[in-house]
């Protein structure tokens, strides 16, 4: 599990999280959801160290993440972003190498995971393993994004609104296919958006967040039918 304990985040002055305390259980996708500038960022960001606490203590699988190296720390965990970045000058299979080659992979075992995890996300390698970014929309971007998140095998993902930029129909499919991709490989995700459809769609747990406070964790069907704050209540007002 990754915990957080006591935490507080302040920034420039201003506390942001006073006293955040969360289970993430192990081999689950545990979604953090709520309005902008609710605090979800920053939370994920403290789990691989992009952001520090001021109090408190975060554990990631019984260790605190400070004890950590750094590089043994992030080499544990995926990110996703909304944004995806891959590098411009490498193709698909370069940007999906890079983490690999540092953790001094197997050039077969490279090339092995690369071919089915980009046949995991429904870009078949001979058409897309050699293409440029510049060559890709943005739905498949984001698909190569989570193959590169995935190819060093991490146990953890982190993933901030990776798909809040993409229209509807292409959302809904990686929606999909996250949830097809967890089914083989329970992995451990922590997935931050804004959109309460989204939560209740991927989420096997849910913890809902506003102005720096977790209003309550529970299943997609424990919110719903239990709502614990009025707060809660009509943010998932919209919701089927
Ligand atoms: P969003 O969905 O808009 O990203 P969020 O719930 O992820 O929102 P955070 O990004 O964690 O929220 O931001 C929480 C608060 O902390 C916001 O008020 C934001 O302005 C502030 N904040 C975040 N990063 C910094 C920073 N580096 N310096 C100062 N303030 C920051």
């Amino acid at each position: 599990a990754i915990e957080f304990h006591h935490v507080r985040k302040n920034f420039t002055g201003q506390t942001i999280l006073s006293d955040l305390n969360l289970t993430i259980p192990a081999g689950e996708i545990f979604v953090l959801v709520g309005p902008s500038g609710s605090g979800k960022t920053t939370t994920l960001k403290m789990i691989n160290r992009l952001e520090e606490p001021n109090a408190g203590t975060i554990t990631f699988f019984g260790r605190p993440v400070a004890d950590y190296p750094l590089q043994e720390l992030r080499w544990s965990i995926g990110y996703v972003l909304q944004h995806i970045a891959l590098f411009p000058n490498m193709t698909v299979a370069e940007n999906i190498a890079v983490i690999p080659e540092m953790k001094k992979m197997s050039r077969t075992r490279i090339q092995e995971r690369t071919e089915a995890l980009l046949a995991a996300v429904d870009l078949p390698a001979a058409e897309y393993a050699q293409r440029y970014p510049d060559a890709l929309s943005g739905g498949e971007a984001q698909r190569v994004g989570i193959v590169r998140a995935l190819a060093a095998d991490p146990g953890v993902i982190l993933m901030d609104e990776p798909f809040s930029a993409l229209d509807p129909l292409s959302r809904n499919q990686l929606q999909d296919l996250i949830l097809r991709l967890q089914a083989q490989l329970h992995k451990t995700i922590v997935f931050v958006t804004h959109d309460m459809h989204e939560a209740l769609k991927v989420g096997d747990r849910i913890a809902v967040m506003h102005n720096g406070v977790i209003h309550q964790v529970g299943t997609p069907a424990e919110i719903q039918q239990h709502p614990a704050t009025n707060f809660i209540a009509d943010f998932f007002a919209g919701a089927e």
